[in-house]
């Protein structure tokens, strides 16, 4: 970066004037200070390492003290553009953090020398600074907000798992059941599209993720219970439980899921992970070494969403996968043209070659439940088999 050369006592900038730059102190001494009635107040003094002027950072372009060097000074310009862009690529609460902080910091700076003249009044701080992007501060507000209720809600025991039928397409009959979360926000059910962001954004992913995986697995041992294998072909039902990516850093995931099967007495194939093609493509290596894992307890894994990620074909052959999971968007054009056909045949046939069974996800009218049966694809999930329903309620659907 450019740099400023500063002679003993030479001013860098006045209180009250504009500039948009920070400073990096590389040798000398700064001192940084404000002129009142009552006299100079010195705030700081810096030497090497330090970095003052930071409140360009907020955009507000008036220097709220003054600055000059108390030596030969030698400092590294930061400009505005480079602290920007830096902003820019952290995170929306940090950014608003760092913004209410520096706003705050200006504000005392403000104030340095008024106090005990009588008519000292503290500002009120208002909502949002004038140079802040609105949309940052809403983002981390309610980033912030939802991450505390989500960890009460999860000690308090307000989120639930609904269970929706996945269908045998061929014999015509429940084979198993998809896990998914519901949260009873003050009474209401709200969807996860609402806040699975911020438990995938934080730490709250590692708790919550061992929390499904244990009450999926009780879950199904209830309806496992009612179940009556001589309707149908498959003995055992089984249960798909989603998993986010940040569990595959989760050393104990592993013991959660031995630990879950083992307390309910179930068969390890009767648990099924769904995994998303970005997710196991962010980090490919770990997700490899944990799927594996999983694999060799015997547990099956599901590709879900299959078709909407990078949809890079060569990872299959090298993950152990058991089934391909249709994203839904798919199913939603199927019966529209002849192509939304090709492709949900295509993938079928590609499952298949792989040993891998299909599931089509978002079947809502018996005309795509047939065509999906005719062109092969073993397994539906729907609205047109049933909607996610409370453990009780899909008990009772089972049993009937
Ligand atoms: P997903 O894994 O792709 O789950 C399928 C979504 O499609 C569910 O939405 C389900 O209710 C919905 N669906 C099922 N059949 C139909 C249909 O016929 N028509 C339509 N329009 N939708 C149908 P839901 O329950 O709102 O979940 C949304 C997403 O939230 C899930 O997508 C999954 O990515 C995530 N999620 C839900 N529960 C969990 C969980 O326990 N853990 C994790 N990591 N993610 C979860
Ligand atoms: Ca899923
Ligand atoms: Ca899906
Ligand atoms: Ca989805």
């Amino acid at each position: 970066g450019t740099q400023r050369r500063l002679a003993s006592g030479e001013m860098l900038f006045h209180e009250g004037a504009r500039g948009s730059e920070a400073y990096l102190v590389e040798s000398g001494l700064i001192e940084i200070f404000v002129d009142r009635p009552d006299g100079r107040h010195v705030l700081a003094r810096l030497g090497p390492d330090e970095i003052f002027g930071e409140l360009a950072l907020i955009g507000d372009q008036t220097r709220s003290a003054s600055a000059r060097a108390l030596e030969p000074t030698v400092l590294t310009v930061i400009t505005h553009e480079t602290l920007t862009d830096q902003l820019a690529r952290t995170s929306p609460v940090l950014r608003h953090l760092l913004r209410v902080a520096l706003g705050r910091w200006r504000d005392t700076l403000r104030r340095v020398g008024t106090a005990g003249d009588g008519h000292q009044t503290l500002p009120i701080t208002r909502p949002s600074a004038p140079t802040e992007a609105p949309a940052d501060r809403d983002l981390a507000v309610k980033r912030l907000r939802l991450e505390q209720a989500l960890t009460d809600a999860l000690q308090r025991g307000e989120l639930e798992l609904f269970y929706q039928p996945i269908v045998d397409l061929a014999a015509g009959c429940t084979a198993g059941f998809e896990a998914l979360v519901r949260w009873h926000r003050s009474g209401q059910p709200v969807s996860p599209a609402e806040f699975m962001w911020v438990i995938e954004d934080s730490n709250l992913i590692l708790a919550f993720g061992r929390w499904t995986l244990r009450a999926a697995a009780e879950g199904l041992r209830t309806l496992q219970a009612v179940h009556r294998p001589t309707r149908c072909g498959e003995e055992r039902l089984f249960c798909s439980v989603n998993l986010s990516a940040r569990q595959f850093g989760d050393r104990s995931l592993f013991a959660t899921i031995e630990r879950a099967l083992d307390d309910n007495g179930l068969a390890p194939e009767q648990l099924r992970l769904e995994i998303t093609e970005s997710a196991v493509l962010d980090d490919f290596e770990t997700a490899v070494e944990l799927l594996t894992r999983c694999r060799s307890l015997g547990c099956k894994l599901v590709v879900d969403d299959f078709g909407t990620g990078y949809s890079a074909l060569s990872y299959l052959h090298r993950l152990p996968v058991h089934g391909l999971k249709l994203d839904r968007s798919f199913i939603k054009d199927l019966a529209m043209n002849e192509r939304g056909l090709h492709i949900v045949r295509a993938i079928g046939r590609l499952a298949a070659d792989l040993d891998m069974y299909a599931v089509a996800e978002g079947i809502e009218t018996p005309e795509q439940a047939a065509l999906c049966r005719n062109i092969g694809i073993g397994y539906g999930q729907g609205y047109f088999f049933g909607r996610p329903l409370a453990l009780a309620d899909a008990q009772a659907a089972l049993a009937a």
